[in-house]
Formats: structure tokens, C-alpha cells, sequence
């Protein structure tokens, strides 16, 4: 039996992290379990953790490390999830990592490997500083990249575009020192396991999308789908006895190697 795929997500907001869960997701066949998501249906089927952690935001409280595990312990006991899962946003910190080793270790899991999304900063702040969008027909833009035909001006349907205040630099800035402070101890914390797989996340969706199908496929092993020549030997001569069969490829192998 394969070891079911799990995957920790880690990366920066802007690095493209939840796009290729998406991708990930459909490609691996197992679900992306986002604790936004999460909170957010907890909510909306009135699970107790839900309904705790609910009032603890109309208090405009952060919700606790413990009321966000109970959730993600819970969604990792579900029967899709036994076939493996994407964890995107969840650890966040040491803590929770530590913490959901815990979870883990009860019921025999490990991680098949973490990875880390690598952009560079300046990146980032363009991405997420420089965004446009537009109030009417809901287009994005981006000042330094994607950008509008005419100045500040919806290519669809002319409408001024909007930049929002928390996609000032200031802001954008403030945001990824704070994802930097939480994920660094993270990121020893899985290096250290041997776990840590890091992507190169700038380029095209599909060349980032295909490093981190080598990365994966480094550590997790399908089975083997039989090449060309493995094939026309397994559908012509199904029953060949092991033990000459491996005498010969010795055999022939041997000459090659010199
Ligand atoms: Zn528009």
C-alpha cells in the first residue's frame, strides 16, 4: 500500500501558495484543508469549535492555537483525508507545528514533506502592493506587472480602478515581516526533520506548478508505472520466474558498467 501524501504548505502572502494547492489538490486527488476555510465552515455548520471560535472573533480576538487545532484534528479524521492532504495556512507557527505532530503521531500519520515557497521580497511587495481593481466589473491589475491599457483605468469597462489601503506598501511590508517572525522557527523546525522541500515560486503557475511535482515525487513514490519496455514484458511473459530474469539483466549489465 502507497503512504497517503502529506503535505505542509508553507509560504508568503502573494507567493502564489494557494493556487498551487488548487492545482495540487486535483492533481493528487486529496483535499486542500485551509484553516480559513475551515473556521468558516466551522462556523456555518454550528460546530461547537465553530461557534466558540466565532465569538471569539466578533470580539475582534485572534482565535487560540488550541480552538484551530481541535478544527484541523477534526477535518484530518474525515474519510477524504485518509487518502492524504494539503495543508495550506496550518502551521502557522511553532507552536502549531509542534502541536500537529501531536495530532499526527495519535493516529500513525507522518508527513511525506513540507514545502516552502521561495519569492523574493521585492516580488512580493509588487505583487501585493501594486494590485488594482475595479469596483465595477471586479478586474485585477497590477501597477507593476498586469497593467491597464490606460492610466488607472479598467481595460473592460473604463471605470477608475481602486486601490485598497492594505495593499499599501507600508502595510504589505509590516505583513511579510510578520509571516517572516512566525515561519522562520517553522522552517528550521521541518529542516531539521529532513521535511523541508523549497520551491522556487517565481515564474509561469505551470513551471512552478511542475518543480513542485518533481519535489513531491522525490519523496513520495507512486507506484511504479511501468515504462515502455517493463510494459511489453510484464503483457508478454506475465509468469517469468524471477531468479533468471535477474541472472541475465546481471549478465548484461556487467560489461556496461566497465
Ligand atoms: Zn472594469
Amino acid at each position: 500500500m502507497t503512504q497517503p501524501l502529506q503535505i505542509v504548505l508553507i509560504g508568503a502572502p502573494g507567493s502564489g501558495k494557494g493556487t498551487q494547492a488548487k492545482l495540487l489538490s486535483e492533481q493528487y486527488g486529496i483535499p486542500q484543508i485551509s484553516t480559513g476555510d475551515l473556521l468558516r465552515q466551522a462556523v456555518a455548520q454550528r460546530h461547537p469549535l465553530g461557534l466558540e471560535a466565532r465569538a471569539i472573533m466578533d470580539q475582534g480576538l485572534l482565535v487560540s492555537d488550541e480552538i484551530v487545532l481541535g478544527i484541523i484534528e477534526d477535518r484530518l479524521s474525515r474519510p477524504d483525508a485518509q487518502r492524504g492532504f494539503l495543508l495550506d495556512g496550518f502551521p502557522r507557527n511553532l507552536t502549531q507545528a509542534k502541536a500537529l505532530g501531536v495530532v499526527l503521531r495519535k493516529t500513525d500519520r507522518t508527513l511525506s514533506c513540507v514545502l516552502l515557497f521561495q519569492v523574493d521580497t521585492e516580488y512580493l511587495i509588487q505583487r501585493l502592493a501594486g494590485r488594482l481593481t475595479c469596483p465595477q466589473c471586479g478586474a485585477v491589475y497590477n501597477r507593476y506587472t498586469t497593467t491597464p491599457r490606460f492610466d488607472d483605468q479598467c481595460d473592460l469597462c473604463g471605470t477608475t480602478l481602486r486601490h485598497r489601503s492594505d495593499d499599501n506598501e507600508e502595510t504589505v511590508i509590516n505583513r511579510l515581516r510578520v509571516y517572516e517572525a512566525q515561519t522562520e522557527p517553522l522552517i528550521g523546525f521541518y529542516r531539521e526533520q529532513n521535511l523541508l522541500k523549497e520551491i522556487d515560486g517565481e515564474g509561469s503557475i505551470a513551471s512552478v506548478f511542475k518543480r513542485i511535482r518533481q519535489a513531491i515525487d522525490s519523496v513520495h513514490r507512486k507506484p511504479a508505472r511501468p515504462g515502455p519496455r517493463r510494459a511489453r514484458a510484464l503483457n508478454t511473459k506475465p509468469e517469468t520466474p524471477r531468479k533468471p530474469r535477474s541472472t541475465k539483466r546481471t549478465i548484461r549489465n556487467k560489461p556496461r558498467r566497465r
